[in-house]
Order: structure tokens, then sequence, then C-alpha cells
């Protein structure tokens, strides 16, 4: 008994051993990377810093073809400002789509922090409290550059953990160094083995379409100012596919310029966060056997149609918690057969939020075979930060492929597929048509609600090319219509093009 004390004590102070020596070695990496940028005091006086720029924030998960690349928003102009001793930090972007979209593509964002208060500017000026996840995320933000991560580092309250070497040779030899900060955010930055320089620091977000996503932002091109070295670049990746999520270009990089007041208006600091999405779903009949499943928590539906002996859910979008909800009164409308399958329209990340949680439930996914590789990718990714249903079930894709047309029939209901052709919103894009109540059922071939209709051409040449005249279109965005209300709204739409 007295041995096995001895040994789990021997054991326990070898760990802490171990741990103290990554510590020292992990914070003799930081002051390396600190003195590299300008020197620890210098880093740790610095009151505020500006970046002024342009470059581009990709779309993910929105490009057309699955294998082809990500539309962009083009921002001609960029600023951030960072007031380290408050905590506080406010970017504005002018952003302008380079696609065809349905809303308008001319924005202005104005994004603020304040300690643990985020908040929105909207273009007459008025803030907006925003939530606690944008909370975290505008903190990681603020941390995404040399001089603040690193400073965030030598902060007593952070652990730093001991230097990994990556395996490449001079000039990507990199040391890695995980760094939990006083907030308890976890980063790993990662420093030039040669010139010390912080190289990237990476950080680990929650996706419902992906699991586990590790962002990446390099910083290349550094300038000396005021005596301290600053990138002129900062590129951001994760890795899905290795898709760029912004790439900036400092035209102008400012150390301890005046900033001006950062603070949250009183009245936002006073409101309370915006509270998560209440998720309901009702279920409106529409014809025999059919229903459309609208409600809360997503602005992206799905449609139930059941068959002799099962049910087919039509998409399952938005977020494994609306697809759960979906999924649950599915089954509580016909208890007693059970649901198989789902046909999912394309791959936009906005229609394929919940495709984990249908894998996890084991339904068999139908869509156009094209979209076939990347739903396998995003469904063989694991979820550890937030585990989901599908990292708990272990569960594999079951994949069923169609290329032009396929029919699901049996006595109880016929449902039709088909591919758009020449659709540019999606070369992979399907939809159906049920003959027996002449309904259409599609998702992104309009929405009554939107702006704009950049494919309104596309939809009427593949609704002649299929000869049909719908009596309903029974939509995943915006609300029933028939057939002359949609033309009707369609041409209006078109106008604003
Ligand atoms: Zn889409």
């Amino acid at each position: 008994m007295t041995r096995t004390i001895s040994i789990v004590l021997a054991m326990a102070m070898a760990t802490a051993a171990v741990v103290a020596f990554g510590q020292s070695a992990g914070v003799k990496a930081i002051a390396s990377a600190a003195a590299a940028l300008g020197g620890k005091e210098r880093i740790v006086a610095i009151k505020t810093l500006v970046m002024e720029g342009s470059g581009v924030a990709p779309n993910i998960g929105q490009n057309p073809h699955p294998e082809g690349p990500l539309p962009t928003w083009w921002v001609p102009e960029f600023k951030r400002k960072i007031d380290l001793a408050k905590a506080q930090a406010r970017t504005e972007q002018h952003r302008i789509g380079m696609f065809p979209f349905a809303l308008p593509t001319d924005n202005r964002l104005s994004q603020g922090l304040d300690g643990e208060v985020a908040f929105n500017i909207n273009a007459e000026g008025r803030a907006q409290r925003a939530s606690d996840a944008a909370v975290v995320d505008r903190r990681i933000e603020m941390l995404g550059t040399p001089v603040t991560i690193v400073r965030a580092a030598l902060d007593p309250g952070a652990k730093v953990g001991a230097p990994r070497q990556n395996k490449l040779k001079k000039p990507g030899a990199r040391e890695m160094v995980d760094i939990v900060t006083a907030k308890g955010d976890k980063l790993t930055l990662a420093l030039d083995a040669t010139t010390h320089l912080p190289a990237s620091v990476s950080w680990m977000t929650v996706s419902e379409n992906l699991g586990d996503v590790v962002n990446t932002t390099s910083f290349e091109d550094y300038e000396t100012v005021s005596g301290i070295q600053l990138p002129r670049r900062y590129v951001t990746k994760i890795d899905f596919r290795d898709w760029t999520s912004g790439d900036f270009h400092v035209s102008k990089n400012t150390v301890d310029g005046d900033v001006g007041e950062l603070a949250a208006p009183a009245a936002v600091k006073s409101a309370a966060a915006p509270a998560p999405p209440v998720i309901s779903v009702d279920a409106q009949p529409v014809a025999k056997g059919i229903w459309w499943l609208a409600g809360t928590g997503g602005n992206a539906f799905s449609i139930l149609f059941e068959f002799d002996d099962h049910l087919t859910l039509f998409e399952a979008p938005t977020s494994e918690a609306r697809t759960r909800a979906v999924i649950d009164k599915a089954r509580a409308l016909a208890p007693n057969k059970p649901l198989t399958e789902v046909i999912v329209t394309h791959h936009h990340f906005d229609h394929t939020g919940g495709l984990r949680t249908a894998v996890a439930e084991g339904l068999t996914v139908i869509s156009h075979q094209g979209n076939e590789s990347i739903f396998k990718e995003m469904t063989s990714r694991q979820a550890t930060l937030k585990p989901d249903l599908l990292t708990k079930s272990g569960k594999t894709l079951k994949f069923r492929g169609m290329d032009d047309t396929l029919v699901l029939k049996d006595g109880s209901m016929e449902v039709d597929l088909f591919r758009l052709h020449d659709n540019t919103h999606s070369p992979y894009l399907i939809a159906a048509f049920v003959p027996r109540d002449n309904l259409l059922v599609e998702g992104d071939l309009i929405d009554m609600t939107w702006f704009k209709h950049p494919w309104a051409e596309n939809y009427r040449q593949n609704l002649a090319m299929r000869k049909i005249h719908f009596a309903k279109d029974i939509p995943v965005h915006g609300r029933i219509a028939t057939f002359d209300e949609e033309m009707a709204a369609l041409a209006e739409m078109e106008k604003r093009n």
C-alpha cells in the first residue's frame, strides 16, 4: 500500500516537473517573440493599435459548385481600432458582394466590443447589443494580431504550454506555443524558428456544418512602425478544403494613435444580450401525407412526405437543434412509420446545417451525385469542442445519388426529383414535383421575401422545360405561393437586378 502511494506520488511529481519545465520553455518562447516584435516593455506599454486597408472576405460554404471557388465580398475599406488598455475594439468595413445575390450587396458594417459587451452600429448610427457568442468571437478577433496575442500571453493570468516544433525545415520551421488567456480563450501561436516573429495564430470554433473548425490567421509582410513590428497582410483560413475566410492588406498601421470613443453606449450596456432563437416547428398540412414544417429558430424550413411504409424529409437546414426538432415533429406526425431518408437540395451551408444530424439519425441522404464528395467530408469530421449527435453516434454518410431525375414512388406518394439545368446558383441544385397535387417543393429557386432575383430567367426556363405549372410552391425559404403570385413577384424582383 505504502509502495503504491509512493509510486503515485513520484508520478505526480514527474508530471509537475514536466508542466513547470514546459511553462518556463513556453514563457521563454513568448519572451523571444516579444523581443522580436520590439521589446517586452514596449509591447506591454502600447495603448492603441489601428490597422486600415482593404481585402476580401469569402462567403464560407456558399460556392456555386461544391468543388469550385468561394464567392467573395470585396472589402474596399477596412479599419480596426483596438484600445488594449480598455479591452475595446471597433471594426468598420465597406463590403461589396462580387456575386449574384438575392439581398442588397453593398453594405457598411460597424462592429464593436467593450469588455463583455458586443454591439453593432447600423447605417443610421444606432447601436444595438449583439449576442454573448459575438463577445467571444470579437475577443478572439482582437487577439488575431501579433502584438495582442503576445501581450495576452505575457499576462500573468495566462497559461503558456511547452513549445512544439513543426516538422518543416527553414523557412517553414515553426515553434508552436499553446496559450490559455486570462479570459480562458485557447489559441496556438506559431513563431518563426529563425526570426521568432509570430507567423500565425490558430483557434478552434464550432460549426453546425463541419464540427470542429481550426481557424488560422497568418501574419505576413512585417513592417516597422513606431519601433514595433506589424504585419501588412493578414490571411485567415479554415481547415476545411483550405478555404480562405479573410485576406486583408494593411495600407496603414498606427501605434498609439487617437482611436476616439470606443465604449459601448450606456443604453447598449444596460440592454440584455439577445437570447438564442427559440426553436419551434409547426406542421402545416398542404396535401394528403405532405406537411410544411415551418416555425421559428431558422429561416429555412423542411417538408415531410408520407409513403406507404416510411417517411421522407426534404431539407435538413440551419442547425442540429432545428433539424432535431424537425425530425421529432416528423416522427410525431406518423409514429408508426420510420423516417428513413432526407432529400438535400444543394450543399450551401444554410441548407446543410442539419446534415450531420440527419446522418446521426441514420437517414439516407438523397441529393445530386455532384454533392456526394463534399457531404462525405462534412460528415466525417469530429466535433470535440461541443460534441454533436454525429460524433456521439459514430455513424457515417449513407448517400443515394441522382443525376437528371429520380422518382420516389409507391402506392401512397410520388415525388419526382429533378435537377435544375444551367443554374448558376449551384449546378447540382435539385427540386421536387408532386404530380398528384401539382406541388413544387424547392429551396433557392425563389423566395417571396427576396429583394432581387438574379436567377429569374433560369427558374422560368426550368419550369417550362419540365412542363411544370404548379398550383402551389412549398418552399424552404419564404412562404407558400401560387404560380401566378410568384410570376408577379419575380417581375418585381427582376427590376431591381
Ligand atoms: Zn443556395
